[in-house]
């Protein structure tokens, strides 16, 4: 018998999600007269841990696939997806120049060293390119002292058909907790692109939610929106769950209780006894451990769902195992259902929270010895 825990991922709710996010954008727009913008779904990190193979065919009304991995480009195509893909982080090396060219993919131009690359490439027909300009968070993208140079090193290369500038893109640090800091980005991308060519994209999951931000967005229509985090059900916003915006969990990770016994009081649970019994209380060991990805740091008290019945976590996460209170579920028993998070448990963002950490890095990190099935 295989260990029972697994890993669900379901289709329908990453189209939900998606449809979600659309349909929202076509209503904030359709408040100023405009059209809905484009949407790139981002489906780096394996589809945020949900698999390549499940995102492209869920989000198949999506304008566009955005991820940094060339593999996962090239697995995108293969998979059929003939509409643009978008390289985030642009060419690494110069054998990239050859994938961006030979599948048709579109990137993200940041600094000096990948024009450098691109002006000494051949191509056989121009490569479509977004500008990153650096408004503030400091990763990637040019400065915006240097950004109209580096577009205009650019248009050069467009002259010679090497590159189409397709149009205009930076990312925001604090979209989901200050406004005024994501508006003064905002305000410097509007300046430091101001009268040049191309579209814009600069909102990830938690701009693209706050339609305060959208009338000061230039662009209008001719606009790509860049949700993640959204499309798989979980939050970009500390304190706001992701059911407030209609979205739905696409992954769930289930295991079974492999064991329940009684806790005497006084008597302490798993490593460094960090869980003191005050009286006596049954407890199961659950199949989950951090070497599945479950997060170590999620100490007592972190939700958890047995039989549908919510209760918490017990003392430290060991590799294989945890322990849970099965005070409010006295009909428990070896085999009983534990929800860690999803569908029919707590979210992937409460655990994520008790863990000193975001949904993000859980939905990434379920480990590869987790069996994953679609539904
Ligand atoms: C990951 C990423 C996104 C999506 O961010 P979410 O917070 O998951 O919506 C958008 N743009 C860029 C450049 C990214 O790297």
């Amino acid at each position: 018998m295989p260990r029972p825990i697994s890993a669900t991922i379901s289709l329908s709710s990453l189209t939900h999600n998606l449809a979600t996010v659309s349909k929202q954008l076509e209503t904030a727009c359709s408040k100023n007269g405009s059209k809905r913008p484009s949407i790139w779904a981002v489906i780096k990190a394996n589809a945020y841990g949900h698999g390549i193979r499940n995102a492209v065919p869920a989000f198949a009304q999506a304008d566009g696939l955005a991820m940094l991995d060339f593999d996962e480009a090239l697995l995108c195509r293969e998979l059929g997806w003939d509409k643009p893909l978008l390289m985030l982080e642009g060419l690494f090396e110069p054998g990239d120049v050859a994938l961006l060219d030979r599948h048709r993919l579109v990137s993200a131009v940041h600094c000096q060293e990948q024009i450098d690359i691109l002006a000494a490439s051949k191509v056989s027909r121009p490569l479509d390119i977004f500008v990153k300009l650096n408004s503030g968070m400091n990763r990637l993208g040019f400065a915006p002292e240097q950004y109209s140079d580096a577009f205009r090193r650019l248009l050069a290369l467009h002259e010679r058909g090497t590159v189409n500038i397709v149009g205009k893109m930076s990312h925001f640090a604090r979209a989901d907790d200050d406004p005024d800091a994501t508006r003064r980005q905002l305000d410097l991308f509007i300046k430091a692109t101001q009268g040049l060519p191309g579209s814009v994209s600069v909102c990830n999951s938690a701009a693209t939610l706050t339609p305060t931000i959208w009338p000061a967005l230039p662009g209008g229509p001719d606009q790509w929106v860049r949700p993640g985090i959204c499309l798989y059900g979980a939050s970009p916003f500390d304190g706001r769950p992701a059911d407030e915006f209609g979205l739905m969990p696409a992954q769930t990770l289930a295991a079974k209780l492999i064991s329940v016994s009684e806790l005497q009081a006084g008597a302490s649970v798993g490593y460094g006894y960090t869980f003191t019994s005050s009286a006596k209380m049954r407890i199961g060991v659950v199949a989950c451990g951090y070497a599945d990805g479950y997060p170590r740091h999620a100490g007592t008290g972190t939700p958890v769902t047995v039989d549908g019945v919510r209760t918490r976590l017990l003392g430290r996460v060991s590799m294989d195992m945890l322990v849970v209170d099965l005070t409010p579920v006295p009909n428990a028993h070896v085999g009983s259902h534990v929800v860690l998070w999803g569908q029919g448990g707590p979210s992937v963002d409460e655990v994520a929270k008790a863990a000193g950490t975001i949904g993000y890095e859980l939905l990434c990190a379920v480990a590869p010895r987790v069996p994953k099935f679609a539904v």
